[in-house]
C-alpha cells in the first residue's frame, strides 16, 4: 500500500486529517513517524505558499509523498490578522492559550466585542514524482470575546459558527462536515482518488 506523510506536528490536525482520509487505500503516517526533523520554514505570504513549502519540505525529508496544511482564522475587525500568523500571532512560543489572549487583547484595544471572520485552509499533496496538487477550504463565522466550549483547538472556542454554537461544541466529526480543513480534504480526497484508484 503507497505510504504517505500528514506533514503536521499539530496532533489536533493529524487526528481530524486521519479521519476523513481513512476512506482511500493508503497508509498514513504522520510527522510523529520520524523525529527529529526539523521545522520547515514557512515564510509564504498565503495559506497556499506555506502548504505547499512544507509538503515539499517535508516530502525531501522523508523521501514519501506528503500532505501538509496550512490554515489559520482571518478576523474582519483586525483587517484579516491573525491569517497565516495564526500558529505564532502571540510569538514563537505562543500556545493555543497565548494566541486567544492576544487575539482577545488585539479587540480590547479598538473595542471590538465581536467581529465576522473566517477559518481558511490550503492542503498541499506533493508525490514522489514531483506532482503537487493543491486544494483549499473556507468557513465564515463570528469571533466574540466570549469563550465556549472545550473541544476543537486554537480559536475554536471564540469561534460562533451560528448565534449559539462555536467550533469548540462540535465532535470531531461534525465539525470535520463544516469545517475549513474538512471542505480542504474532501476536495483533496477526489483529487487522490483519481490518482491512486
Ligand atoms: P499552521 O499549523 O501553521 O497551519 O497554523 C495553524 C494555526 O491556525 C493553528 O495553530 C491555530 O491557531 C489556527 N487554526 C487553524 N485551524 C484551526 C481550527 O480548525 N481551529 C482553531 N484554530 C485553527
Amino acid at each position: 500500500m503507497k505510504k504517505i506523510v500528514l506533514a503536521s506536528k499539530n496532533l489536533d490536525k493529524v487526528k481530524e486529517m486521519r479521519l476523513i482520509l481513512r476512506s482511500l487505500p493508503l497508509e498514513i503516517l504522520s510527522l510523529a513517524d520520524f523525529k527529529e526533523l526539523p521545522d520547515a520554514v514557512e515564510d509564504g505570504a498565503t495559506f497556499e505558499e506555506n502548504a505547499l513549502i512544507k509538503a515539499k519540505f517535508f516530502r525531501e525529508q522523508t523521501g514519501l509523498a506528503c500532505l501538509a496544511d496550512d490554515s489559520g482564522l482571518e478576523v474582519d475587525a483586525l483587517g484579516g490578522l491573525p491569517g497565516v500568523y495564526s500558529a505564532r500571532f502571540a510569538g514563537y512560543h505562543a500556545d493555543d492559550a497565548t494566541n486567544n489572549q492576544k487575539l482577545l487583547d488585539e479587540l480590547k484595544k479598538i473595542g471590538v466585542e465581536e467581529s465576522a471572520a473566517d477559518y481558511r485552509c490550503a492542503l498541499a499533496f506533493v508525490d514522489t514524482d514531483g506532482t503537487e496538487l493543491l486544494t483549499t477550504g473556507k468557513i465564515c463565522g463570528t469571533i466574540k470575546i466570549v469563550a465556549q466550549g472545550n473541544g476543537g483547538f486554537g480559536y475554536d472556542p471564540y469561534f460562533y459558527i451560528d448565534e449559539r454554537r462555536t467550533m469548540a461544541q462540535l465532535p470531531v466529526d461534525e465539525k470535520n462536515l463544516i469545517s475549513h480543513r474538512g471542505a480542504a480534504l474532501k476536495a483533496m480526497i477526489l483529487e487522490l482518488k483519481r490518482r491512486f484508484r
